[in-house]
This record gives structure tokens, sequence and C-alpha cells, in this order.
């Protein structure tokens, strides 16, 4: 049983069975979250991204860690932010459950999450932590680590009062 985790970490170092990569769909590398992971797996990981051919929008996609101390990673693709009626929250939640998906199949028991689509994506964080921290408590009892990894501690604030219990 894993109660969700916050940290601010920069989530290459993590040394968990699984990060996940807020990945774009082409799954070729890009910036922020994605660039950092495939600059510390090495090239490798872009060699075993390609032949996948993409990933649509709200699934996710799984290969080795390579140099990275996680076992695996998970790419996982985040709707662009616009506006909030193009169906971006159920995109959003599907691709952290996709990610889970995955995870279970892998025999994962630790996992990192980025801040999916809240980078260049632009998706506002608090909303996002909302969907993010509800599918962490939605899949707790099948793992033993589930982490918020935040890149500043603003960040893990607006997780931290998602995971606050309800005041009475
Ligand atoms: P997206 O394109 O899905 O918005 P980004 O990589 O631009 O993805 O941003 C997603 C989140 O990842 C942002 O909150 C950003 O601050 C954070 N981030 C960027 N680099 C790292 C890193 N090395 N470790 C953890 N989080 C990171």
């Amino acid at each position: 049983m894993a109660n969700p985790e916050v940290m601010v970490a920069d989530i290459t170092t993590l040394d968990v069975d699984a990060i996940v990569n807020a990945a774009n769909s082409s799954l070729m590398g890009g910036g922020g979250v994605d660039g950092a992971i495939h600059r510390a797996a090495g090239p490798e990981l872009l060699e075993a991204c390609r032949p996948l051919g993409g990933c649509p929008t709200g699934e996710a996609r799984m290969t080795p860690g390579f140099a990275l101390p996680a076992k695996w990673v998970i790419h996982a693709v985040g709707p662009v932010w616009r506006g909030g009626k193009s169906g971006e929250a159920q995109l959003l939640r599907s691709a952290y459950r996709a990610s889970f998906r995955l995870a279970r199949e892998h025999g994962v028991k630790t996992i990192a999450f980025p801040a999916i689509s809240t980078g260049v994506y632009a998706y506002p964080k608090d909303a996002a932590a909302a969907i993010a921290v509800d599918e962490m408590r939605a899949h707790a009892d099948a793992f033993d680590r589930i982490i918020a990894c935040c890149f500043s501690e603003a960040d893990a604030d607006g997780y931290r009062r998602h995971l606050e219990p309800a005041a009475p």
C-alpha cells in the first residue's frame, strides 16, 4: 500500500523501478523532463523509442531505463492545454491510468511521476495535481511507493494541498 509521496527532485536521479516521462506523441525526445530523461538514459533510449512509432495522447509506452537508476521508463503523453474544453482532463487522467497499467503488467512496485502536461503543455498546475493525486490514490494498493516528483517547492506545495485530508 503506497500513500502518494511528494518529493522535490530531478526525476532522472530517482532509484525506483520506473520513472514516468512526460513525452510528446512522437516519442522522439523533446525539452523539459523528456530531454532530461533522454540525456540521463543515454542514446539507447532514443533507439528503443524509434520502433514504437509514436504514442497517441492519453496513452503510454514502456522502454528500459538504460543508464538511469530506474529500470524502466514509461513514456506517457499528456494533452496540450487548449482551454479545458477539448477533453484535456480525461486525456490527462488516461495518461496516468495507462502508465499505472503498464507498470502493473511489468511488476513495477516503485514508480515516480513528473507533473505531466504542466510545463510546455501549459495544463494548469492545480487542476493537473488534483487528477494526478486522484489516480495515485486509486492505484495505491498495487504499489510499494508512488512518488509525485516535483521540480520546485511551489509545485510540491500544490500536491501537498491535495494530499491533505479534507478539513472536518
Ligand atoms: P509537458 O510537455 O508534458 O508539459 P514538461 O517537461 O514541459 O512536459 O513539464 C512537465 C513538468 O516536469 C513540469 O512541471 C516541469 O517543471 C517538470 N520537470 C522538468 N524537468 C524535470 C526533471 N528533470 N525532473 C522532474 N520534473 C521535471
